[in-house]
């Protein structure tokens, strides 16, 4: 595929990076992921804001503005003809003569960029989406700047490995016996039709998702809460789901070897899954 780096286009292969680069030696920078349905960058401006926020948070500030980032992503859409796709952003802090803690004075930050096919919409789910995903939970061993999405993500590595090691897919992140995200998704839960999802902190990515989520529940009529999840509430949840970007809604069926729910995925799930694909068809029928 065709990916962009510090304003070339070149086939991913030859897309490379000194390995003096602060990203390289430090993991000093941040990243984005939007998807791209119908040709369209979805909720773009809410994720380059996220974007500004991040590099404001490692002290990085960079000129370019909506329209600049939006221009990148288009020429990745076009070059590679993709209609529905992911576009992953990735800016460091760049690479300097010698390898040294202290921020760069002028810094000349690295931008690369790189697009993934996603899945066509997909009006009727399918039996992996029915069946669920299988969790367990872990005490949260990252920093405490979780809101900014950095590209530092051993931690997250380290406990999504421990999941499938256990035969599991995934681990949601407990801190002091209260759950706040998984390791690359946001947390949702439903109790007795209301969908809870912990508020936003320095503990979880502040989700594009997890936001419109909220925001489609409350367009249809279904109540939302923003509080705490203590991990024990988990076990009493009818349903569990992970959101993100491009997994969208995943159900959350077992829970450290316990079933959630009946199993399968809930009926709310059904709703937010069904509410989500028309607004994707949608932006189909333009
Ligand atoms: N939390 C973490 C730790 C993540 O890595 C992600 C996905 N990048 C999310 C939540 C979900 O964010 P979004 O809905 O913006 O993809």
């Amino acid at each position: 595929s065709i990916a962009y780096l510090n304003g070339q286009l070149l086939p991913i292969e030859e897309a490379k990076v000194p390995a003096l680069d602060r990203g390289f030696l430090f993991g000093d920078g941040v990243y984005e992921v939007i998807p791209v349905y119908a040709g369209r960058l979805f909720r773009f401006k809410q994720h380059i804001a996220r974007l500004e926020n991040s590099l404001q948070g490692i002290r990085l500030p960079m000129e370019q503005t909506l329209q600049d980032w939006a221009n990148i992503c288009h020429q990745l859409i076009e070059q590679n003809s993709l209609n529905n796709a992911s576009i992953y952003l990735q800016i460091t802090r760049g690479a300097y003569p010698e390898r040294n803690h202290d921020f760069p004075a002028n810094p000349s930050p690295t931008i690369f960029a790189m697009i993934t096919a996603l899945p066509e919409v997909q009006a009727v789910p399918s039996d992996r989406d029915l069946q669920g995903i299988s969790v367990i939970t872990a005490e949260d061993i990252r920093w405490q700047r979780c809101d900014i999405k950095a590209i530092t993500l051993l931690a997250n590595c380290m406990l999504k490995q421990q999941a499938l090691e256990c035969g599991a897919n995934d681990t949601i992140l407990v801190r002091g016996g209260v759950a706040f995200e998984a390791t690359s998704s946001n947390l949702f839960i439903v109790r007795d039709g209301v969908i809870i999802t912990p508020p936003l902190s320095e503990h979880l990515l502040p989700g594009i998702t997890r936001d419109f989520l909220l925001w489609l529940a409350e367009q249809h009529g279904i109540l939302t809460e923003q509080r705490l999840i203590p991990e024990h509430e988990l076990l009493q949840a009818d349903e569990i789901w992970l959101t993100s970007s491009t997994k969208e809604i995943r159900p959350v069926t077992r829970l450290n070897d316990v079933t959630i729910g009946n199993g399968t995925a809930g009926p709310v799930w059904r709703q937010m899954y069904d509410h989500y694909q028309q607004l994707k068809v949608q932006l189909y029928r333009g």
